[in-house]
C-alpha cells in the first residue's frame, strides 16, 4: 500500500505590533499554540505590519517577550508584512489587468459629505459589518478613459475591489468551514456586505484583507485560528482567495476577550496589556486560567 502523505497542519498567530498585546491576543496566541501541538502541526507567527505609521519596532520586540513568557515557541524565521510588499503588489496587479479593481479618488471627507447628503433624507447609508459606510459608487462608475486621465493627473488614489464583478466572475456561492465558538459548519460568504473593500492605499501598499490571505497562502496555512471580531472578514478573504486561485484554510473563530465594561478589549483604548499583568506579579499559568483556558 502507498502512504499519502498527509500535510501537516500549519497554525498562525499574526498580531500586529501597534500597540502591546493584550489578554485577547494571549487567548488567540495560546489557542493557535496547544492546537497545533495536539494536531503534531506546526505554530507559526507573522507580524503584520503593513500599517508603518503605526507599528514599531519597540511593540514587535514586547510581542516576542511577551508570547515567550507565555511559554510559547514559534518557528523561525518570522514572516513580517513589510517584507514582502512585492508579494501583495503582484496579487494586485493582476486584480487591475483582469479589471477587478478601479482606482478610488474620493477622499475621506468627501465620503462623509456624500454619506451625510445621502442619509439627508432619512435613509441610512448602508453599512459594512464593521459598521463602516459602504463606499459611493462614484468611482467604480467612472468610464476607462476617465479613469486615465485622473491618473495621468497624477490624483492620489485607492485601489478598490469591484465587489459585485468579483462575486459575479466567482461565479457560484462561497463557503468556509468553521469550528470556532459562534456559527459552526459550512458558512455561506456574504463578501457583498463590505461593498468595495480597500486593497491598497496611496499611504498603505496593502491592505489587511489583501495581505492576509496572500500570507496565509505563501505560508501554507491549514487552520486560521482569531478572534470572533474577523468572523465577517472571511467573506471576503474566501472572495479574495478563490480569484487568486489561493488553497482555502480551516477557520476558528475564537470567543473574545471582554473588558469590565462588556466591550472587546483593544489597544487603542489602552487595555491593560500582558506585560502588565506580568509586572503586578500573574504568573503564566494563572493568566491562562483568569482568560479560561
Ligand atoms: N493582524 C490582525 C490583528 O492583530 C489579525 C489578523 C488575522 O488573524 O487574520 O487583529
Amino acid at each position: 500500500m502507498i502512504a499519502i502523505p498527509r500535510q501537516k497542519p500549519i497554525f498562525r498567530f499574526a498580531p500586529s505590533p501597534n500597540g502591546p498585546l493584550h489578554l485577547g491576543h494571549a487567548l488567540s496566541a495560546i489557542l493557535n499554540h496547544d492546537m497545533a501541538e495536539r494536531a503534531g502541526g506546526r505554530f507559526l507567527l507573522r507580524i503584520e505590519d503593513i500599517d508603518q505609521a503605526r507599528c514599531t519596532p519597540e511593540f514587535e520586540s514586547g510581542i516576542f517577550a511577551d508570547l515567550a513568557w507565555l511559554g510559547l515557541s514559534w518557528e523561525e524565521p518570522v514572516r513580517r508584512q513589510s517584507e514582502h510588499l512585492p508579494a501583495y503588489q503582484t496579487a494586485l496587479q493582476s486584480l487591475i489587468e483582469r479589471g477587478l479593481v478601479y482606482p478610488a479618488f474620493l477622499t475621506r471627507g468627501e465620503v462623509r459629505t456624500r454619506v451625510a447628503a445621502g442619509e439627508a433624507g432619512g435613509t441610512p447609508w448602508p453599512r459594512d459589518p464593521d459598521g463602516t459606510p459602504l463606499y459611493p459608487p462614484d468611482d467604480r462608475l467612472r468610464s476607462n478613459t476617465e479613469r486615465r486621465r485622473l491618473l495621468d493627473a497624477g490624483l492620489k488614489h485607492a485601489w478598490r475591489l469591484d465587489t459585485d464583478k468579483a462575486i459575479a466572475e466567482v461565479g457560484g456561492p462561497l463557503y468556509w468551514h468553521e469550528s470556532g465558538d459562534g456559527e459552526k459548519g459550512d458558512i455561506v460568504a456574504d463578501s457583498a456586505a463590505w461593498g468595495d473593500v480597500v486593497l491598497s492605499r496611496s499611504d498603505a501598499p496593502s491592505s489587511y484583507h489583501l495581505s492576509v490571505v496572500v500570507d496565509d497562502a505563501a505560508q501554507g496555512i491549514t487552520h486560521v485560528v482569531r478572534g470572533l471580531d474577523l468572523f465577517h472578514a472571511t467573506s471576503i478573504h474566501r472572495l479574495l482567495q478563490t480569484l487568486l486561485g489561493l488553497p482555502q484554510p480551516l477557520y476558528h473563530h475564537h470567543r473574545l476577550i471582554l473588558g469590565e465594561d462588556g466591550k472587546k478589549l483593544s489597544k487603542s483604548q489602552g487595555d491593560t496589556g500582558i506585560a502588565e499583568w506580568r509586572r503586578q506579579g500573574w504568573s503564566p499559568l494563572e493568566l491562562r486560567r483568569r482568560i479560561g483556558i
